[in-house]
């Protein structure tokens, strides 16, 4: 999801998803797994969600959250286990995954990432950080000027913890929502943490993404045996996610692609309506659990990709 997800517009966010979406459960934990536990994010407040993992002596925490967000799974973890969280996983570099990281790191976890976490916020911070401290307090009363790096980096992949009890792996699979996507996979429990390159809902944002690599990067994950997807946003779901989050960015990527053919224009795809940016395309039925809001956005994306052949998040933005 976006980075600095603007009150307003995260409100309104969090009202389609109450309408479209039933099965929402915001702030709740949910056991997917013997101690492994899936936790709803609140779009209202920006969070997204969050994974508890449990091992022999400690946990393991996916995504840092925003930093409000970071407090309120730390109450949670410490509702299902007296072990403290030894490591949190950023699967990227977005605020709402990662600009809680000094709030685990004051408690004693080690924050971790993929390397091209880090390089990420080389390239957009701090910029996007001071963005958010106007529009957020819990942002502005960290008191810093840039967020915390995740402390420890890794290029090969999977990286692996085990420790006799249960065995974690963090993957990495290419460019989809970022160049740093970080997935988790627990491959006892056929789960998969699977970030913001695999949504449940309308929630993805293309700005920093590669539209056209990102099914290759889905076809990876869907190479595991994955029963259960725990993705950025929105509910828990099984490999349909992957699945369905693929099939929505071949077919915008697609619509997109044959409006041009026929000559159409960015202007003709994209056109504002009372201040608000519409798209004209429509995709099949099929993908419609995810478009929603960021549509038009995407669709603008798509059409700067096969316009110039490079990754919307290539392009200045
Ligand atoms: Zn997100
Ligand atoms: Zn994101």
């Amino acid at each position: 999801m976006r980075v600095w997800l603007a009150t307003g517009f995260a409100a309104l966010l969090s009202l389609a998803f109450v309408i479209t979406r039933g099965d929402a459960q915001p702030n709740t934990l949910r056991q997917i797994a013997p101690g492994v536990w899936f936790r709803e994010g609140d779009l209202q407040q920006g969070h997204c969600n969050n994974v508890i993992i449990e091992m022999k002596d400690y946990l393991i925490v996916v995504d840092a959250n925003f930093p409000s967000g970071a407090r309120a799974v730390l109450a949670d973890a410490k509702r299902v286990s007296s072990k403290p969280v030894k490591y949190v996983f950023d699967t990227h570099h977005h605020g709402d995954h990662l600009y809680g990281n000094a709030v685990w790191t004051q408690i004693g976890a080690v924050t971790i990432a993929y390397q091209g976490v880090a390089d990420e916020l080389k390239r957009y911070e701090p910029a996007r950080w001071q963005a958010s401290m106007k529009e957020r307090k819990d942002v502005a009363d960290m008191k810093r000027n840039a967020p915390e790096p995740p402390k420890q980096t890794f290029t090969d992949t999977p990286h692996v913890i085990s420790d006799g009890t249960r065995r974690v792996e963090f993957r990495f699979y290419g460019w989809a929502h970022t160049r740093g996507d970080g997935m988790v996979y627990l491959p006892k429990e056929h789960v998969l943490c699977s970030g913001d390159a695999a949504v449940n809902g309308p929630y993805n944002f293309t700005g920093d993404g590669n539209i056209g690599n990102w099914p290759k990067v889905l076809d990876g994950a869907l190479k595991l045996n994955v029963e259960h997807v725990l993705p950025g946003h929105g509910p828990a779901g099984s490999r349909e996610v992957l699945v369905g989050q693929r099939a929505f960015m071949i077919e915008l990527r697609n619509a997109v692609q044959s409006a041009m053919k026929k000559g159409k224009k960015l202007d003709d795809l994209v056109t504002k309506q009372n201040g608000k940016q519409i798209a004209s395309l429509k995709l099949p039925d099929s993908v419609k659990n995810w478009v929603g809001d960021d549509f038009a956005s995407q669709v603008k994306d798509a059409y700067n990709e096969i316009a110039t052949g490079k990754p919307a998040g290539d392009l200045p933005h």
